[in-house]
């Protein structure tokens, strides 16, 4: 089936579901509408669910359910709800498979008097489980949400023996760098919520056909972020390196720097293929905001690039904090990254400190 066309099925499953597909305006009432996650088909298993802190990737297949971030605590039995009837719809389409009843029954169901009915005495088939999640970075819109969405999964396969034991129910794998683990331990989140495995550097999953990399991005938002490229459908979840609707928010406390996100920014360029004259390709989702291509990705890149030399330049020639503020260096960009969560003073002082740590 085409991209095209697997789009419109499982956007017309979803919409029959009383899912709100991206691109529809569905008939709901507004306090329905106002909790509802958003779904966007991006291209092969990949979909994006918006509405649930951060951008929450979502993997479907036949291997079930991959979430990257599992967004807000509060918003996570709307995330589980969205995942099942996705995974239901993704399944279901092209067409359900409905075996024959009965004995003898083969291809076409010959021998079977109204073959019509099968439609209706049929059970759907059962959502695929959510598998495995990977959070990007430790934030509460990002990983708030681990222990009721890995708690709503399940692992084939997983910890050894434990399946022997009719009362262990074994939740989701929650994959993040070790430094995530570290910082939720250290913010006292229950052992429910935490990741069940971490890393020192990367890690690498096949899943739902394709291979899917975590990748390490050292002091980017924080010390702990992960992107995660899923290579056959072409899609990176960046985490908070890349924002459509802020600066990069990062925290020199926690790790995070400028020049790091820059470096990351660079890093996922290279990985990034432009179908044409840099548009096209490779798609990125970021942390919070739209998707983006090559040419947006490139766009921020050489904006932070700028705006990083400006205050590095002014460093230089000895301006203090609140004269680099004064003189405005992220003037031409304010109009759209200066958010009231992120200003451009919060903005400038985290890119001067940054700058002005002892190396
Ligand atoms: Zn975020």
């Amino acid at each position: 089936m085409t991209t095209r066309l697997r789009y419109f099925v499982v956007a017309a499953l979803l919409t029959a579901g009383g899912l709100v597909v991206s691109g529809q305006t569905p008939a709901r009432s507004p306090a329905a509408s106002a909790a509802a996650l958003h779904v966007l088909p991006i291209r092969g298993n990949v979909f994006l669910l918006v509405g649930a802190g951060a951008n929450v990737t979502v993997s479907v297949g036949p291997d079930g359910v991959l979430l990257v971030d599992a967004g807000d605590a509060a918003m996570a039995d709307q995330v589980i709800a969205t995942v099942a009837q996705l995974s239901r719809a993704v399944t279901a389409s092209p067409g359900p498979v409905r075996p024959c009843p009965g004995v003898g029954a083969g291809v076409g169901c010959a021998g079977v008097t109204y073959p019509a009915l099968l439609g209706t005495i049929a059970s759907p088939a059962p959502p695929k489980p959510i598998q495995f999640i990977v959070n990007t970075n430790a934030d509460p819109d990002h990983a708030g949400g681990n222990a009721k969405v890995a708690q709503a999964g399940t692992t084939f396969g997983g910890g050894p023996g434990l399946g022997a034991f009719a009362f262990v129910k074994e939740s989701a794998m929650v994959y993040a760098h070790e430094n995530v683990l570290a910082r939720l331990t250290a913010a006292k989140v229950p052992t429910a919520g935490l990741p069940t495995e971490s890393y020192p550097t990367d890690m690498k999953q096949y899943f739902n056909g394709e291979g899917v990399q975590i990748l390490h991005r050292p002091s980017a938002h924080s010390d702990g972020d992960s992107i995660v490229h899923f290579r056959g459908s072409d899609v990176i979840s960046t985490g908070d390196i890349l924002s459509t609707v802020s600066y990069p928010v990062f925290d020199v406390a926690q790790g995070g720097s400028i020049n790091g996100i820059i470096d990351s920014l660079n890093a996922l360029l290279d990985l990034v293929i432009a179908e044409y004259q840099t548009e096209g390709g490779t798609l990125l989702i970021p942390g919070h905001g739209r998707v983006c291509d090559a040419a947006d990705l490139a766009t921020y890149r050489d904006g932070m690039t700028i705006i990083r030399d400006r205050v590095q330049d002014m460093i230089k020639r000895g301006l203090t904090l609140a004269q680099v503020k004064a003189a405005r260096p992220t003037k031409d960009y304010d109009p759209r990254y200066d958010v009231p969560t992120w200003t451009k003073d919060q903005f400038v002082e985290a890119v001067y400190r940054s700058l002005s740590q002892k190396k």
